[in-house]
């Protein structure tokens, strides 16, 4: 079937479609390093680009093949490169628009490792960087210098869950002559498509909800172009951070239900933040789904639903935090995030524990903000776990 003008869910259903001389309704697991060829001629054209034909499993892999086109199709995009993490992803992103010589601007709060890389490997090879709050359009407009290439955005940010203009930015990039790369992790195409409001690279940690059953580790790029593509594709080939048959097949399977699973997580994540809001013990609550969100409006335009991500701010600091861990029973203590359990994260001792307070105060983090990734459970059974966590401050 040609999904390309199907609806969303028809597309996680059937889009990348691989079919197998078997008539298997689900691709088989080609759990193979090497192809073989029909003749010399073959091979010769399957190396020259002329036959659609398979040579090496880090070049290309009907598994791997069907996810990226998957990917790419629910992003609008042109094609997916799919890669062995998420954070692979970022750096083949890095690796192919910057150059030394090179400045990137992006937002403070983007995910941990895709900032500290950045600033502790990349001026090695002579790439630098500014970290704003990029919720304030003006302070990435005073960022932008005249070696500018690169503007690298996360909405909603983490775990401040801060709304940025995707407009506004791809308005820039276009003004500034720069790459603008987004970050579409805690959305996933079905609550955001940034190559659609003028982003040119989307990027995913597919961990998260694509995959949604936190049983893999896996990233794609997502271009607009084919020019960027074919700059892209030939890193990740050659670095060799490609995604193994087994976890493309895993990945393809988990991102069948992702409309489903977020619909679920979000109708959950609605009534425990209206809880929290209520709750005597909770200082605040940030969550894009209500009023008091300062970019209420903001995610209302970009987003087509609020998701299942919510920050709030115990009161009592650390200790209380602390409480709330040690006292949830369904929730698990765990970072990531997306997945079909619900996670509960507290970044003062948990994630960001080493960091001087000035430091964790830069990023957002306060010494009660606790993170929620709302899972598929019973909302009752969420909020009764949360209820007698709180119960114990
Ligand atoms: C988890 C995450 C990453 C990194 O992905 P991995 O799959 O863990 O390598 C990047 N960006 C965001 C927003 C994430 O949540």
């Amino acid at each position: 079937m040609d999904t390309k003008k199907a609806g969303f869910n028809s597309k996680l259903i059937h889009a990348g479609g691989f079919k197998d001389t078997k008539g298997s309704a689900v691709t088989p697991i080609y759990q193979t390093s090497t192809f073989s060829f029909e003749s010399a001629d073959h091979g010769a054209a399957c190396f020259a680009g002329e036959s659609d034909g398979y040579i090496y499993t880090r070049l290309g892999n009907p598994n791997i093949e069907e996810l990226e086109k998957t990917v790419a199709e629910l992003e609008n995009g042109f094609g997916g490169i799919a890669t062995s993490s998420g954070m692979a992803a970022v750096n083949v992103c890095y690796l192919g628009l910057l150059s030394a010589g090179d400045h990137m601007v992006s937002h403070n709060a983007v995910y941990g490792p895709s900032r500290s890389i950045m600033e502790s490997l990349y001026p090695r090879f002579k790439v630098e960087s500014t970290y704003v709050d990029a919720t304030n359009i003006d302070n990435v407009l005073n960022a932008i210098r005249p070696n500018t290439k690169v503007l690298y955005i996360e909405t909603p940010a983490n775990p401040t869950i801060g709304i940025t203009d995707l407009k506004a930015m791809a308005k820039i990039a276009k003004e500034h002559n720069l790459k603008l790369v987004v970050d579409n992790t805690f959305c996933s195409p079905y609550l955001q498509k940034p190559l659609d409001l003028g982003a040119d690279i989307v990027l995913h940690s597919m961990t998260k909800f694509i995959n949604g059953h936190a049983d893999i580790v896996a990233g794609m790029v997502v271009t607009k172009t084919e020019e960027d593509y074919k700059l892209l594709k030939p890193i990740m080939m050659n670095i060799g951070c490609n995604m193994d048959p087994h976890q493309a097949w895993l990945t393809r399977r988990g991102l069948k239900t992702l409309a489903i699973r977020i619909e679920r997580a979000q109708e959950s994540a609605i009534k425990v933040a209206d809880y929290l809001e209520s709750h005597p013990k909770v200082e605040w609550v940030l969550y894009p789904g209500l009023k008091s969100h300062p970019q209420y409006e903001l995610g209302k335009e970009q987003m087509s639903g609020p998701g299942a991500m919510i920050s709030f701010e115990v009161k009592g600091g650390l200790k209380s935090g602390k409480i709330v861990m040690n006292s949830v029973k369904m929730a698990l203590l765990a970072v990531s995030l997306g997945g079909i359990e619900t996670l509960i994260q507290h970044p003062a001792s948990m994630t960001h524990s080493k960091l001087s307070d000035e430091k964790q105060l830069e990023g957002g983090i306060t010494k009660g903000l606790i993170r929620l990734s709302i899972g598929i459970e019973d909302v009752e059974d969420i909020i009764t776990d949360l209820d007698q966590a709180l119960a114990q401050i």
